[in-house]
């Protein structure tokens, strides 16, 4: 347990720019009969519990609201078992995504989820938040992959959920209902997770155009196409600045926008539907139209990508991330519209995400302090969140609702919905003390 001062202060923040929020300590367990022992003496004491990974999350999951204990994961971060046989992985929540990913690739099978944090993030922490990532086009996003879990409710009581094998239906899917809750039901000690063959070939290509829109309407042509890319990544200007001379990936000078496109399978037949979504591009308006040679040049193109959230972050003095998604065929229009937001507010933004799935992550630069900056930013927020619903979007992707969008919330769900969701909540933490204040609004 931590209770020092220096050594709790990692603990209280997180990288969704929201600040620290005080606790009492961090308790970094190592096995799930810890797990049942604080949640039991939480609840006895009436104490509140803050689940955590490794703190990657961007809406503020992971701080301890109502204070209390941070109960961390990040030392049960063992590599259970990798099934060849039956395609299965078993792992405890604070494994990092990339080592389970390299683990797996070494006995020839793929774990698809690939969160641009992937080299620092808990598997713990991508069921809490269902998170998704750039593969995410093809082969979707956490939810698919968990089988079933070991999870600890507040009190200490374990449950067993799911099931190993590919089918079930035994019962309600409480698996389902846990992933992607934010650690505001319980606490996951233990993952076991479906597994595919690793695709055998992978190839890769990157256009350049002289704008955002151009980009936005070739990601439509590439979707039309009935190529499945695995990735379709969108990146634009501002974005593409900030990454220039700093990422391993030598980006062409002058692009107004990039699109990444990858695609994977058998090796026969691959080279001709990435040259079928290069002429796409090339339709749409690609002035520059380069494929990955080798491995090498594949992985810093997405380290490339990777470093797009950190450099914007480090270059400002605050960073707003907004995560909406849009129907697929909203994607141009959507741009559109934040551009106009951001004109109208005379607000910077920077656009990139997962175009496949209409999956946007437009940050909101800021440079100072002033109240009027600060009201710029929120009123271009609302602006955005709006115009996502009105195209029938979603206010949150992939990176959870947390502390940072819980007041939008009320903008898309209805009150009969929230109500069940909070009465849910009651049944697995009738006290409210595990994560409390998150997701919904304190107040409806
Ligand atoms: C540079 C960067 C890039 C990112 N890219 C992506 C991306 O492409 N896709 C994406 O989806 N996200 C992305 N994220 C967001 C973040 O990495 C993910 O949300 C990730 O899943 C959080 O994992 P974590 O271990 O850091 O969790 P934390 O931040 O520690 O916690 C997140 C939530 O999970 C809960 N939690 C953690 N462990 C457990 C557990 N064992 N049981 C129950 N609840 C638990 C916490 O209470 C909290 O609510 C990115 C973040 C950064 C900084």
């Amino acid at each position: 347990m931590i209770r020092d001062e220096e050594r709790l202060e990692r603990f209280l923040v997180d990288e969704s720019g929201l600040g620290r929020y005080p606790a009492e300590a961090a308790v970094l367990v190592e096995s799930r009969a810890e797990v049942e022992l604080v949640l039991r003496l939480a609840l006895e004491h009436r104490v509140a519990v803050t689940p955590r990974g490794t703190g990657t999350g961007m809406t503020g999951g992971a701080l301890p609201a109502r204070g209390g204990i941070v109960l961390s994961t990040e030392r049960m971060n063992k590599i259970r078992e990798i099934d060849f046989d039956d395609l299965v992985a078993v792992v405890e929540p604070g494994v990092i995504t990339g080592d389970l990913q390299a683990a797996v690739e070494l006995e020839g099978l793929f774990y698809p989820p690939d969160p641009a944090s992937l080299s620092s993030c808990s598997l713990g922490g991508n069921v809490a938040e269902n998170a998704g990532g750039p593969r995410a086009f093809k082969y979707g996003v956490t939810r698919e992959y968990v089988l079933g879990l070991e999870a600890v409710r507040m009190g200490g009581e374990t449950l067993h959920t799911g099931r190993r094998t590919s089918k079930g239906v035994t019962g309600y899917d409480v698996t389902g209902a846990i992933v992607g809750s934010e650690g505001t039901f319980a606490v996951a000690t233990e993952i076991t997770l479906k597994l595919l063959p690793k695709p055998p070939a992978v190839a890769t290509l990157l256009a350049v155009f002289p704008d955002l829109f151009i980009a936005g309407a070739a990601v439509s042509q590439v979707l039309h196409l009935g190529a499945r890319p695995r990735a379709l990544e969108l990146l634009d200007r501002t974005t593409l600045e900030h990454l220039r001379g700093r990422t391993p990936y030598r980006l062409p000078e002058g692009a107004g926008a990039v699109l990444i496109c990858e695609l994977d399978g058998e090796a026969e037949g691959l080279e001709a539907q990435l040259l079928r979504c290069a002429n796409a591009c090339e339709q749409a308006g690609a002035v520059e139209v380069v494929v990955a040679q080798n491995e090498q040049q594949r992985r810093d193109l997405w380290e490339t990508r990777r470093r797009a959230n950190p450099l914007l972050k480090e270059s400002h003095k605050h960073k707003i991330p907004e995560d909406i998604v849009v129907p697929r065929g909203a994607i141009s229009e959507m741009l559109h519209r934040v551009d106009a937001i951001a004109a109208a507010e005379n607000v910077v933004c920077a656009t990139y995400g997962h175009a496949g799935d209409g999956n946007l992550h437009i940050n909101l630069l800021l440079d100072d302090d002033l109240p009027d900056t600060r009201r710029r930013a929120e009123a271009a927020v609302a602006q955005i969140i709006r115009a996502t619903l009105d195209l029938r979007g979603t206010l949150a992707g992939e990176h959870g609702v947390g502390l940072l969008k819980s007041r939008f919330i009320p903008w898309e769900q209805a009150p009969p919905l929230i109500r069940l969701q909070r009465e849910l909540k009651r049944v697995f933490d009738p006290e409210d003390l595990l994560n409390p204040g998150k997701i919904f609004p304190t107040t409806e």
